[in-house]
């Protein structure tokens, strides 16, 4: 349970069409740091009419072309002007996304920052992109000059989850500023602040006033009318599953275009020929690194019989070395549950995992030494886990780890692809051969070879199956943003060589009349 604050608290506000509003109800609501459960900052608590208001306010200066047809140089500098503000406040970025996320002060620090610095940085540089794209010129169906322009979408809206809040402001962000359009972005309930953060840091900036929304308040209200307003052109969620259908779903109405990033229960298969003291470590960091909470953890170890009980043994061995703590303690090397409702979620999937019969072999709760007040969890270990149990197929979301057994690398593949899940995987030998076959059969949208959690700017990165719709990153994650539009210039002056003779022609055509 929160507990209330014991000095004053900053009270953040909503940004919208460049002014700094409170909710239209002036009700505001608590954000906890959950490493101590303490209450650290009060934010506005927006409803459906201040998600009109940030809708209008972006749908304004997106027709107005304010920014959608700036001079590309303009917008790249403009950007540009942003990583530099991310440089600047880098340590207080950081101490900040450890505040209200619990991820280790250690990982915002190298793994938060870095990738923000380095994913908008890209995406700034890709503000200049040609919009015209010509084609070979064609003499069927018509002699035509035709080309593609690449245009904004137009109003986008980013609705981001808890785990990665900064990271994802940025993958909501950068890419679809890029391309010209208009955002209203709205963070996660628990973990609002570095977005309202980085909303004052792009006040600072040359970015046109009503480009940018940023807007905090419930899923129910202010999410449901970001996806469901007709002024919303497309919509951008990261999140559960079970959201991701009620977006799509609500998108439908308008038929909004919708990129979803959803759930994950990437396996991770090591074979018996791997650097075996390597692959235990990453498994570590595969299932642990922010006590779990990633979408693309490896939290099914996919282990063959021949190396099963010494990998235990020393996964076992090294996962009780892990530092539980504060996450704004630099020595942790896990932080808290981001909160109690996801202490109860994890707590209850260990419980089920034992009942199914699964044998818990470390961890399953509270650190016994753990700090007070805060959500803390074990690393957790089940073995004898059977691909069908609950553990195996339900995206927990914290710390626990199911160890799997396999015959052979055929069955390790058809275990990994037993999942309603398809968001990534990975896979330990030292014969890449062996690896790369693996790779082109697991039906994941991502697949590191002797690695987890590497994603890349430059590389695309969504789901399979119900890990998601579209893809975020590269040009593949620009191209979400953008409409294609086909221009057809005619280059027939003779009316009898036109198509349209088909129509109008007393004499039957064959192909070779036209053209
Ligand atoms: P949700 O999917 O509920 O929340 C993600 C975002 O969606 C938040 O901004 C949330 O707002 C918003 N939202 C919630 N309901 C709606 C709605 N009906 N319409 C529009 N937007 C909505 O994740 P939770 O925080 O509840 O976590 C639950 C589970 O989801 C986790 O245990 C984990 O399994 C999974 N998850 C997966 C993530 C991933 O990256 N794949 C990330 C986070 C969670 P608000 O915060 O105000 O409720």
């Amino acid at each position: 349970m929160a507990v209330a604050p014991t000095q004053d608290v900053k009270a953040y506000r909503n940004y919208i069409g460049g002014e700094w509003i409170e909710a239209s109800s002036g009700e505001t609501f608590g954000v906890e740091n959950p490493s101590s459960g303490e209450i650290v900052a009060t934010v506005p608590k927006g409803g459906r009419d201040d998600a009109q208001r940030a809708i209008a306010a972006a749908r304004e200066s997106f027709d107005s072309g304010v920014w959608a047809d700036m001079d590309p140089d303009e917008r790249v500098r403009i950007m540009k002007s942003v990583v530099d503000k991310f440089t600047e406040h880098e340590d207080e970025l950081a101490e900040l996304e450890s505040l209200q996320s619990g991820m280790t002060l250690r990982a915002t620090g190298t793994v938060v920052i870095g990738y923000c610095i380095n994913h908008w940085d890209y995406f700034a540089r890709q503000a200049d992109r040609p919009r015209q794209e010509p084609l070979d010129p064609v003499a069927f169906p018509t002699h035509s000059y035709n080309f593609v322009l690449r245009e904004p979408v137009g109003v986008c809206a980013g609705i981001i989850p808890w785990n990665f809040p900064l990271v994802m402001a940025v993958w909501k962000l950068a890419p679809a500023l890029a391309m010209g359009n208009s955002v209203v972005l709205k963070p996660a309930s628990n973990t609002p602040l570095t977005a309202l953060r980085l909303a004052e840091l792009l006040d600072e900036t040359d970015l046109p006033k009503g480009v940018v929304n940023v807007l905090t308040g419930g899923g129910a209200s202010v999410g449901e009318e970001l996806a469901s307003h007709p002024d919303v052109d497309k919509v951008s969620f990261t999140g559960s599953t079970v959201v991701g259908r009620r977006i799509m779903q609500l998108a439908s109405s308008t038929i909004k275009k919708c990129t979803l990033e959803l759930g994950g229960k990437s396996p991770n298969i090591v074979y018996e020929d791997a650097n075996i003291d390597a692959a235990v470590d990453g498994a570590l960091w595969a299932t642990f690194f922010h006590q779990g909470q990633v979408c693309e953890s490896g939290t099914r170890l996919l282990l063959p019989e021949s190396i099963h009980d010494e990998f235990v043994e020393k996964l076992v061995a090294r996962a009780k070395q892990i530092k539980v703590g504060d996450a704004l303690d630099y020595d942790s090397d896990m932080g808290p549950l981001v909160s109690a409702e996801q202490f109860e979620t994890v707590s209850n999937y260990v419980r089920i995992g034992q009942e199914e019969g699964a044998k818990l072999v470390l961890g399953g709760g509270r650190p016994p030494d753990a700090p007070d007040g805060g959500y803390y969890f074990e690393p957790t270990i089940f073995t004898d886990v059977d691909n069908s149990m609950t553990i195996a197929q339900e995206e927990i979301f914290g710390p626990v780890l199911s160890v799997i057994k396999f015959k052979n690398d055929a069955d390790a593949i058809r275990i990994a692809n037993d999942s309603i899940y398809g968001l990534a995987s990975a896979v330990w030998s030292e014969d890449y051969d062996r690896c790369l076959e693996t790779a082109r059969k697991l039906r994941t949208g991502t697949v590191w070879v002797n690695d987890h959690h590497l994603i890349n700017c430059i590389a695309p990165f969504g789901g399979y199956k119900q890990s998601g719709l579209g893809r975020e990153l590269g040009t593949y994650g620009l191209d979400e943003y953008t409409e294609v539009k086909h221009v057809h210039v005619d280059l027939t002056r003779d009316p009898q060589g036109k198509m349209f003779g088909v129509l109008l022609s007393e004499e039957p055509l064959g192909p070779e009349d036209v053209g």
